[in-house]
């Protein structure tokens, strides 16, 4: 089953302790449908500017990417400039250049109507209601968001995260939307506004989903490696979603194997600058990886009956 992506396509100036690039490929909707890819048809909708350069749309073309979607304004590509210090978790925003993203309004296609996966990456929650009501009937709907948004426009991201299955944030906005700094405290406040499945993504520390009823605690894959953090969030909810809609399995099992699918996708793209470690990958290594972090964080349940000591 095929995936809908409404997000950013963007030039990316990144510095890290280990390097710095200039305008190379990123975005949230570029992140994303990359990794979801590697699982399942991708519909892309975004917009790029008369600087945008027909290599990149090789290479989204090459990963079966359909891009029937993604419009060509005249003026610049949305560019972000971001810097992140020891401290990889988090980004410090220098610049964001919306150039054509400024009037930006995604028209869904006649032929993505009707797409069972809808990923609404971090844009402008209106924008993001816009698309929803323009989709049929998705199966399952999951939202970014970030802290712009959540301080400059906090009635229309609640309509929104009422209006979708999964919340995928990360832990900073987590604390903001909810105005709690707990975490466990945070999800409680998001499930009790409407939010019916919230994943926290904590970088290096993994992720936890919360719903109602039950807490499901990931680790990240431990890398010797990190060397770009940009875009693991998007590549997450890729891999996430991409599982999710290739299998259908919406069970608490299969949810769980996609939590874990999108960590390992996103272990691949820290580990070098924009999509330069994911336009490398194999299936063969992704399934490597899982099955290596299912044998490292793997531990025995306690004896039924005595006692365990
Ligand atoms: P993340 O997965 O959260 O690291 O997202 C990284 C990507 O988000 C980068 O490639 C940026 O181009 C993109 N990005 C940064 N700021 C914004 C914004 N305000 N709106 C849309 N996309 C953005």
């Amino acid at each position: 089953m095929s995936i809908l992506v409404v997000g950013s396509v963007a030039f990316d100036s990144i510095e890290t302790p280990f390097g710095k690039v200039d305008n190379v490929l990123g975005g949230s909707a570029v992140y994303f449908s990359t990794s979801a890819s590697f699982f399942t048809d991708v519909n892309l909708v975004a917009v790029i500017g008369e600087d945008f350069p027909q290599e990149h749309i090789d290479f989204l073309s090459s990963r079966n990417i359909d891009l029937r979607g993604l419009a060509r304004d005249s003026g610049k590509t949305f560019h972000w400039q971001g810097r992140y210090g020891y401290d990889l978790n988090e980004a410090q925003t220098l610049a964001t250049h919306l150039n054509v993203f400024e009037t930006f309004k995604p028209r869904i296609p006649e032929s993505y109507a009707d797409s069972d996966y809808l990923f609404l990456a971090n844009i402008d929650p209106d924008l993001q209601m816009e698309v929803l009501s323009q989709v049929d009937s998705p199966k399952i709907v999951a939202s970014d968001t970030m802290n712009y948004w959540i301080s400059s426009k906090p009635e229309s991201l609640r309509n929104v995260v009422k209006n979708v299955d999964i919340l995928i944030v990360n832990d900073a906005e987590a604390r903001q939307f909810s105005q709690e700094p707990n975490l466990v405290k945070a999800a409680r406040k998001l499930l009790d506004i409407g939010v019916k499945t919230l994943i926290v993504k904590r970088g290096e520390y993994g992720v936890l989903m919360f719903t109602r009823s039950s807490i499901f605690s990931a680790p990240a894959y431990p890398l010797e490696e990190v060397f770009d953090p940009t875009g693991a969030g998007d590549t997450f909810a890729g891999g996430f979603m991409g599982y999710l809609a290739n299998t259908g399995d919406t069970s608490d099992e299969g949810v769980r194997r996609a939590i874990i699918f999108g960590s390992v996708m996103a272990s691949f793209t820290v580990e070098d600058f924009s999509l330069n470690r994911l336009k490398k990958l194999n299936y063969n290594e992704i399934v490597e990886r899982y099955r290596s972090l299912k044998a490292m964080t793997h531990f025995e349940g306690l004896p039924e009956m005595g006692s365990p000591l």
